[in-house]
């Protein structure tokens, strides 16, 4: 079955086809770095990194970006109030770049922990691209869709009749004071800063010259100059939670459509919210956790992730002790028969499963069906323990939940002469050394006395031919 994602600009399940074939460009929305990463963000990536491993698994290649918003974030995500990294600066009493980047390298430690391939990801500083924010202001300014009030410089909503078309936003529902503060000046209530002035008389830590004065990017234009800059004005992908859908994300839609005259993005795919013990995720009142916090509870990051792909990424999910213990009794259950099955030479995967697999995961990456078949596989009498853990080691390509670390069992030995064990040894050495030539001599020469020497994870098997 062909790949299909629910995209949020179209409101259901589209086919997905990529712009250019083979190749698939992705932005996720990611981290302000005032603080760590809490369990909800990180579903956000997770959910990031399965779309990422299904594309891979349709034979695609992706590059994948990630941001780092290390300015312009304000408290509440409006225009108005502190700016989240300063503010954090104050409290922690760093500078706003100590700050960013404790956070930044703590969120890199976080994901990897998740089994994310940091290494595949193209990540940018939102204070690296002040360049590019300015130019794109200046050609939103060019086109008339800007104005500028005593704090900054304004993007005019009306200016654009199909803005609020992600997720066809009720713009009478975005009142003033929640998300949208008041602000007299402003000509719309939806209208956004591109561009804020330093406050007079108010010292901040990051600010830069412009065309328009001193002062910081808002929030909103990061995304779309650093998206842009690294996948092209038009691309396929991009991601989010949906607290993003009706702001967020819509002015980036805003900026980069009138900007540039084209389409920004084909495909808009959002998480929904994990919610903790049955209410948001909220640091003020003390219901937040982070992954040194699961660690202590002694649930590891791999069995958190196990447990958010027994969702579907666009449910919600709510966290419970005990339902992610539940996962991790699970995920040990089932590497232990990994372990148990594993065998070497492996096994061949099982086609029936392998296609079922597929039609789950391509259904708009339906991970919880996937991981119900991947029991069903667990416990079918039908198919041998060594077919088992080959697919097992497939389905874990997707699942990513680090299968082929696990140590493999030793073949059953065959009573090999220790003289050919001691060739293969010798041959081994060689290939370490790359010295093929060697390498092959030696393997001829096992040949001739009647083994042959294979390469396996981690070494070398011998059997007699
Ligand atoms: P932020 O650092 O606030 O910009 O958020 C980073 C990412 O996490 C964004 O994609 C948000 O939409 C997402 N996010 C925030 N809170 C949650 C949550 N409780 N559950 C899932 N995703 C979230
Ligand atoms: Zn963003």
């Amino acid at each position: 079955m062909p790949l299909s994602l629910h995209n949020t600009l179209a409101g259901k399940k589209e086919l997905f086809v990529p712009l250019v074939s083979e190749q698939v460009s992705m932005y996720n929305c990611g981290p302000t770095v005032y603080n760590y990463a809490h369990i909800g963000n990180l579903r956000a990536y997770v959910f990031a990194d399965i779309l990422r491993r299904v594309l891979e698994w349709n034979k695609y290649t992706v590059k994948q970006v990630i941001n780092i918003t290390d300015v312009g974030h304000m408290v509440g995500d409006g225009d108005d109030g502190e700016d989240k990294i300063e503010k954090s600066a104050e409290k922690e009493k760093k500078t706003a770049q100590e700050i960013a980047t404790f956070y930044t390298d703590a969120f890199l430690e976080d994901i990897s922990v998740l089994n994310i391939d940091k290494s595949k990801i193209i990540f940018c500083k939102a204070t690296d691209h002040i360049p590019e924010q300015i130019s794109l202001i200046q050609a939103l300014e060019k086109k008339g869709f800007t104005y500028t009030t005593s704090d900054g410089v304004y993007f005019d909503t009306s200016k654009l009749p199909a803005y609020g078309k992600l997720g066809n936003i009720d713009l009478s529902g975005l009142e003033e004071g929640s998300r949208v503060e008041a602000n007299p000046e402003k000509r719309n209530k939806t209208d956004f800063a591109l561009w804020k002035f330093s406050p007079a008389g108010e010292k901040r830590q990051q600010d830069w010259p412009s065309p328009w004065g001193i002062g910081f990017p808002g929030w909103h234009i990061e995304c779309s100059a650093m998206s842009m800059k690294y996948l092209g004005e038009t691309f396929d992908i991009h991601t989010g939670g949906i607290d993003h859908i009706p702001v967020h994300h819509n002015n980036e839609i805003a900026q980069s459509e009138s900007a540039t005259g084209k389409p920004y993005v084909h495909y808009w795919l959002h998480c929904a919210f994990l919610n903790i013990k049955g209410a948001r995720i909220a640091k003020s009142t003390g219901n937040t956790i982070y992954i040194r916090d699961l660690v202590a509870k002694g649930i590891s990051p791999i069995a958190y992730r196990y447990w958010l792909l027994t969702a579907h990424y666009r449910t919600m999910l709510n966290f419970t002790d005990e339902s992610v213990l539940g996962a991790q009794t699970a995920l040990v259950k089932l590497i232990n028969h990994f372990i148990e099955w594993r065998q070497v030479p492996i096994g061949n995967e099982n086609a029936d499963y392998v296609k079922k697999f597929e039609n789950f995961i391509n259904d708009d990456l339906d991970t919880a069906k996937a991981l119900a078949l991947t029991w069903e596989l667990v416990k079918d009498k039908g198919v041998s323990p060594a077919d088992k853990s080959a697919t097992l080691l497939r389905f874990d390509t997707v699942f990513g939940l680090n299968l082929s670390a696990m140590p493999i069992p030793k073949a059953e030995t065959e009573n090999i002469p220790p003289e050919i064990t001691l060739l293969a040894e010798e041959r081994e050495k060689a290939r370490i050394n790359k010295d093929w030539k060697l390498a092959d001599a030696i393997r001829a020469e096992i040949s001739s006395r009647g083994y042959e020497v294979k390469d396996v994870e981690n070494g070398f098997e011998v059997k007699s031919l």
